[in-house]
């Protein structure tokens, strides 16, 4: 049965094998990009539920529209990168969870982001638009599915993926519980490094400060009681990630400088 499974994933791989990044990299996809978005948009549903029930979402109006006017004006950037994701139903979703430092995007753009970040790294919108942008970044550059196709081929088969559900309490299977767990899976970091490059600039880009990419980082380094936040056990840290951002910053300042309104995506609430 095992090697049945292994033979059946070889020749997926060879059928929908490699892709490419936006920064040239070679990707695992053993999940095309339609069908990640189509999975997590279920996947989102059943992630949110919980809150949803407990009345924990988009539930801090101020929180809520100083979230939503970041990520409008960095969406807007976002497509004008990348102009199909236009078709995307982007979303984002604040959740009240103070304890939690963490947030997350699966693929076509549907996000979340805990209160725990903003209050316990006192984030500036710059350093608001950094988090935002890098997990924009992943959406744009397919992370998700790259990070369902590890999943699924890590657990050979719906099979297991299926125990998988089990544990986590999830009433989804397959691909949709792929897509579920996906966003509790680390990034690699080449992942990480393509999404630093492309958030800091979707930031730049739509008016914000892209210095703030360093203090972020520098502020997430240090958050944290017992451990280090949710957020850097699914985004590691890439090689050198300070030095890189703050070479990316003298090309990006100019950006940043533009005089003039910067265009917004508007999300529905
Ligand atoms: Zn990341």
């Amino acid at each position: 049965m095992k090697r049945h499974h292994l033979i059946l994933l070889v020749c997926l791989a060879l059928i929908v094998g490699c892709a490419t990044s936006p920064t040239g990299r070679r990707q695992l996809m053993l999940v095309s990009e339609d069908s990640a978005i189509n999975a997590s948009k279920q996947a989102y549903v059943e992630m949110l539920k919980p809150y949803e029930q407990k009345g924990k979402i988009d539930n801090n109006p101020a929180l809520k529209d100083r979230v939503y006017r970041i990520t409008g004006r960095l969406i807007a950037q976002a497509i004008k990168m990348r102009p199909d994701t236009r078709d995307w139903e982007w979303s984002m979703k604040v959740i009240d969870d103070p304890k939690t430092v963490n947030a997350w995007a699966m693929a076509g753009g549907k996000m979340a982001v805990y209160s725990g970040l903003v209050i316990q790294l006192k984030a500036t919108d710059d350093e608001l638009a950094q988090v935002l942008g890098h997990e924009i970044a992943h959406a744009l550059a397919n992370h998700s599915a790259e990070k369902m196709s590890v999943a699924m081929a890590s657990t050979i088969g719906v099979a297991a993926v299926g125990i998988a559900a089990d544990r986590k309490g999830l009433a989804l299977t397959g691909a949709a519980l792929a897509a579920a767990l996906a966003v509790q899976r680390p990034n690699s970091r080449a992942a990480e490094s393509e999404a630093d490059r492309i958030g800091i600039e979707l930031a730049a880009k739509a008016g914000y400060d892209p210095r703030a990419a360093i203090t972020l980082w520098q502020k997430m380094a240090k958050v944290g009681g017992k451990g280090p936040p949710e957020f850097l056990s699914t985004h590691p840290s890439p090689e050198n990630r300070e030095k890189k951002l703050a070479e990316f910053v003298p090309q990006m300042m100019p950006y940043y400088e533009q005089k003039g309104k910067r265009p917004t995506y508007r999300l529905s609430g």
